[in-house]
């Protein structure tokens, strides 16, 4: 398979080729058109495997002209276990992105929260967050999901193991109902089971 034939935009294939990729890893190949049909998705996927790529290519070529967001709305929501991951995330998404008029962000904890207030004031397309932050900007109102759309769990596994059950579902129960979800872990053990139970609906699995 080639990353032609996945239906993205040019700006995406050439910010694809530009990072040397020559063909899509087995999960983007997997993952991508499952999301493209609006599929939940809940996905076994190691680090290294290119799971990155895998959701945020598709969220990506949804930007064709990136529609106006109203003051601190969020449009699609990448939540990760800690700051690292969080930082690497944002680097893929401006990577990815940097020819497309989407704007990203990034938040998490052990940092100032007021430059974080002021950003996301002007909206964002994609944020990228760790769950105590993002709950904390949440009860400041600086964080609206009217024109939301997607939501990505990203190493979920690693976020229930940190003990973040209870603020992912915290965060899930203020977003619309009418929402697509993307579920990573590198393993399905029986509490990731229970969440995506309860969250996710008839995702497309994928074990690669
Ligand atoms: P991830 O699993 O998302 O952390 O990605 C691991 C590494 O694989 C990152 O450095 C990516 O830049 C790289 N990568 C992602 N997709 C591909 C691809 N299709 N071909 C080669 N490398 C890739």
């Amino acid at each position: 398979m080639s990353f032609d034939s996945l239906f993205l935009r040019a700006e995406l294939l050439s910010a694809v080729a530009q990072s040397g990729y020559t063909q899509p890893t087995a999960i983007q190949a997997a993952v991508i058109p499952g999301v493209q049909r609006g599929r939940d998705v809940l996905a076994s996927a190691q680090t290294g495997s290119g799971k990155t790529a895998s959701f945020a290519l598709p969220i990506l070529n949804l930007f064709d002209e990136a529609p106006p967001l109203e003051k601190n709305q969020v449009q699609n929501l990448i939540l990760v276990p800690t700051r690292e991951l969080a930082q690497q995330v944002f680097d893929q998404f401006k990577h990815y992105g940097q020819d497309l008029r989407v704007r990203c962000a990034v938040v998490y904890g052990g940092v100032s929260i007021n430059p974080q207030l002021m950003q996301l004031r002007r909206g964002a397309h994609v944020l990228i967050a760790t769950p105590g932050r993002l709950l904390d900007l949440m009860s400041q109102n600086a964080v609206k999901y009217d024109q939301f759309s997607t939501l990505v769990l990203d190493e979920a596994d690693r976020m229930l193991d940190l003990g973040f059950r209870e603020d992912l579902d915290r965060i899930c129960d203020k977003l619309p109902t009418q929402r697509q979800n993307l579920l990573f872990s590198a393993t399905f053990s029986p509490s990731i089971r229970d969440f995506a139970r309860t969250r996710l609906r008839d995702p497309l699995e994928v074990d690669t």
